[in-house]
C-alpha cells in the first residue's frame, strides 16, 4: 500500500509492504534520472542484506558507506566522514541517496541528505520496528551533541519511504520489543482499534505498522515542524528520556518509554485527567512485550525533568490521556507530581 504524506512543501509516499523492497529499482527510476546510487547503512544491515540490494540494483552504479553500528555513528566525527567519503566517490548534488537501517542510519543519513550540498535527494529504507513506525515517517534528521541526543539537526523529508516488515525477520527480540513501545503509544494517543487488537494479541506485523504509522502521519501532517500537535508524539517521552539519561543510555529508548508512559497514565489518574481503566490495560499489553517492567524512582525521575527545564517557570508540559486514542497537554508544577507519588494510599 502507498500512504501520502502531502506536506506544504512537497509530498512523497511511503511504500509499505512485504516485500516492498522489490519495488526500489523502479520507485527509483520514477523519481531520479541518474545512475549512480550511494547507500548509507551499518555492518550489521550490510552483513544481512547487501547481497539482495546488490542485485536488486544491478542495473545501476551503487557505492556502499558503511559504518559501525550503534548510537555512536550520530556523532559530528562519523557525520563528517560519511560526507568525506561521499565526496571521495564523487557523489554529486543530483545524485540520490539511501538510507538503509535503523534510527541511527535514518537519522544520521537523513541530516548529511539535508546539508550536504545544502540538499540532496533520498530515500529511507528503515529495517527496525523502531524505525518503522517512528523515526522514518515525519522528516526529523539529528546527530548528538555532547550536550545531548539528537540536539544538531534539520527538518528534511526524504523523497520516498520504503517499509518492509520482512526485514524484522533478522532483528534480535530486544530491538524488536524497542520499537514495540512506539507502536504502544501510537495505539493510545491515536487508534483505539490498535489497542484493542494488541490488548487481543491479534494483529499482524503489517497491519500493526500501517496502523502506527498513520497515527504519525496524521499528527505530522497537522504540526509538520514540531510547534503543538505533534507533541502528543511525546507521550511517554517526559520520564522516558530522563529514564533513559538517569541509566546513562543503557536502558534502550522504548523500554523507556513504556515506563515513562505507566509514569503519565498514573499521573493522569492521579490529577483525574485519566480515567482508572487505562492503567490496568496498558500494563497487560507492555507486559506481554516484555515492557515495563523496570522499577525506576519516579521521585528522582521528577528531580531531573525539572532539573532539565530550568527556565520552564515551574511549569512543564506533558502528554496525557483523557482516554485510548485521546491525548491532551497540560502543564504541571514539580509540587503536583511530587504529591502522585506520596499519596500512594489513596
Ligand atoms: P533504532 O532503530 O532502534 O533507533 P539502530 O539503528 O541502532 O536503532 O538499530 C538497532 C540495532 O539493530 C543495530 O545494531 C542495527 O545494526 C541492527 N539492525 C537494524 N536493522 C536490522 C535488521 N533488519 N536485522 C538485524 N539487525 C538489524
Ligand atoms: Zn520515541
Amino acid at each position: 500500500m502507498r500512504i501520502q504524506m502531502s506536506l506544504e512543501k512537497q509530498s512523497y509516499d511511503i511504500l509499505l509492504d512485504h516485500k516492498a523492497i522489490l519495488q526500489l529499482p523502479y520507485e527509483i527510476k520514477n523519481i531520479y534520472k541518474g545512475q549512480k546510487v550511494f547507500i548509507v547503512t551499518d555492518e550489521n544491515v550490510y552483513k544481512f542484506y547487501a547481497n539482495t540490494l546488490k542485485s536488486l540494483l544491478a542495473e545501476f552504479n551503487v557505492s556502499f558507506v558503511v559504518v559501525a553500528p550503534g548510537e555512536q555513528a550520530k556523532s559530528l566525527a562519523i557525520y563528517e566522514s560519511v560526507i568525506d567519503t561521499l565526496m571521495e566517490q564523487d557523489m554529486k548534488r543530483s545524485d540520490l541517496l539511501i538510507a538503509f537501517g535503523g534510527g541511527v542510519i535514518g537519522d544520521l543519513v537523513g541530516f548529511v541528505a539535508s546539508t550536504m550540498y545544502r540538499g540532496v535527494p533520498y530515500i529511507q529504507i528503515p529495517t527496525t520496528l523502531l524505525a518503522q513506525v517512528d523515526s522514518s515517517v515525519g522528516g526529523k534528521t539529528a546527530i548528538n551533541s555532547h550536550k545531548g541526543k539528537n540536539m544538531i539537526g534539520t527538518f528534511y523529508q526524504p523523497k520516498l519511504v520504503i517499509i518492509d516488515p520482512d526485514f524484522l525477520r533478522t532483528l534480535p527480540n530486544f530491538e524488536y520489543k524497542n520499537g514495540m513501545a512506539e507502536v504502544i503509544k501510537s495505539a493510545y494517543i491515536g487508534d483505539v482499534v490498535l489497542q484493542e487488537k494488541l490488548f487481543k494479541g491479534q494483529i499482524k506485523t503489517l497491519e500493526m505498522i500501517e496502523r502506527a504509522i498513520l497515527v504519525k502521519r496524521n499528527v505530522v501532517l497537522k504540526d509538520e515542524f514540531d510547534l503543538n500537535e505533534r507533541m502528543f508524539l511525546n507521550f511517554g517521552h517526559t520520564f522516558g528520556h530522563a529514564l533513559e539519561k538517569q541509566s546513562n543510555y543503557e536502558i534502550a529508548h522504548g523500554f523507556a518509554v513504556a515506563e515513562g508512559m505507566l509514569m503519565a497514565v498514573h499521573i493522569g489518574e492521579k490529577l483525574g485527567i485519566t480515567p482508572k481503566h487505562i492503567q490496568k490495560d496498558l500494563r497487560m499489553i507492555l507486559e506481554k512485550y516484555d515492557l515495563g517492567l523496570l522499577k525506576s524512582d519516579p521521585v528522582t525521575l521528577i528531580d531531573d525533568v525539572f532539573y532539565d527545564k530550568k527556565n520552564t517557570h515551574g511549569e512543564l508540559k506533558m502528554i496525557f490521556i483523557t482516554d485510548i486514542g485521546k491525548p491532551v497537554i497540560q502543564p504541571v508544577s514539580k509540587e503536583a507530581l511530587y504529591e502522585c507519588y506520596h499519596s500512594q494510599a489513596s
